[in-house]
């Protein structure tokens, strides 16, 4: 009946079909499947496969002699999705397999769609970057596990308000997501960079105490943004910088990242176009 629509793996078996299905991961759409089978009958093969994450989520019709309450109870408690009886009625056994095909279809999708959105989720949609609450979560738990000093440098574009005003809030987009791929391609791959908002960047780096050697990098970063092109033209973009590091005193993120964000303010107080250090250029 479905000859002529599909590709068929034929098994005498539940554990035939076991075999057919490891054989050929990702492949199989639906299971047409007998009760009665010598070796391993339908239900242990249900119970089988709903054991294996891979297989359990291919849909199965039943094919069954036998309508009683019973038989059909037991068809959906092992987990079967329909099921089809014989003697076959040709245009109904095609309708249920296009049935249950369509909805596992659909179910596919959902799953993709809420995986996607969740991805999403997590990174800022203009830059790619982290966004802020995943900084918050990843850097929280990073600290909780954390063995040496970690640093958290915080990076906001200087006078990004007059960019914007000056050339365009599209020219402005560009401007942040150049600076993003600019911190992408800069920091190893280990260091966690995020957008926390607006022009406003943050990088956290585990397992370095030494803010004079992320003073070093952040200051040929600097230097790297006056390189920076967009439309085929050169900018001049600054940035102002804070630089907190753990210690006794400053071991959560709200605290290292009030440090960062004070040093920040005092880079941007002092002219801008600077690198500040919280504990060394400002204390408490
Ligand atoms: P400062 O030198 O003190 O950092 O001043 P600033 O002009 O850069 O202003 P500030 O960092 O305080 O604010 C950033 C501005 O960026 C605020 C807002 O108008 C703008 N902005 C925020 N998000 C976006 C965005 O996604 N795209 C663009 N084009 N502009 C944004
Ligand atoms: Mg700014």
């Amino acid at each position: 009946i479905l000859q002529d629509q599909f590709l068929f793996f034929e098994a005498e078996n539940g554990a035939q079909a076991i075999q057919i299905l490891q054989e050929h991961p990702n492949q199989i759409d639906l299971i047409l499947l007998d009760i009665s089978m010598p070796v391993m009958d339908g239900k242990e093969f249900l119970q089988y496969k709903k054991r294996l994450p891979e297989l359990d989520v291919i849909p199965v019709i039943i094919i069954t002699a036998d309508d009683s309450p019973q038989q059909q109870i037991s068809t959906f408690t092992l987990g079967a999705n329909d099921y089809i009886m014989k003697p076959f009625i040709p245009e109904v056994v095609t309708r249920r397999v296009k049935n249950v095909l369509d909805s596992n279809q659909r179910f596919k999708e959902m799953v993709k769609e809420y995986n996607h959105m969740s991805e999403r989720a997590k990174t800022d949609r203009m830059t790619g970057l982290i966004d802020r609450v995943s900084a918050e979560e990843m850097i929280s738990q990073l600290l909780a596990h954390a063995v040496g000093a970690s640093i958290m440098v915080m990076l906001d574009i200087d006078n990004f308000k007059k960019i914007n005003d000056t050339y365009g809030h599209d020219y402005g987009d560009k401007v942040i997501c150049a600076v993003a791929s600019k911190l992408r391609t800069f920091f190893r791959k280990e260091d966690m960079i995020a957008r926390m908002g607006g022009d406003e960047f943050a990088i956290f780096m585990e397992d370095i105490s030494d803010t004079l050697v992320a003073k070093k990098k952040v200051d040929r970063l600097c230097a790297g943004l006056s390189d920076i092109q967009i439309d085929g033209a050169h900018t001049d973009i600054t940035c102002s910088v804070g630089i907190a590091v753990t210690s006794e005193q400053i071991h959560t993120f709200e605290k290292l990242y009030k440090c960062a964000d004070q040093a920040l303010y005092h880079a941007k107080c002092n002219g801008r176009n600077m690198i500040s250090i919280y504990g060394e250029d400002l204390t408490d």
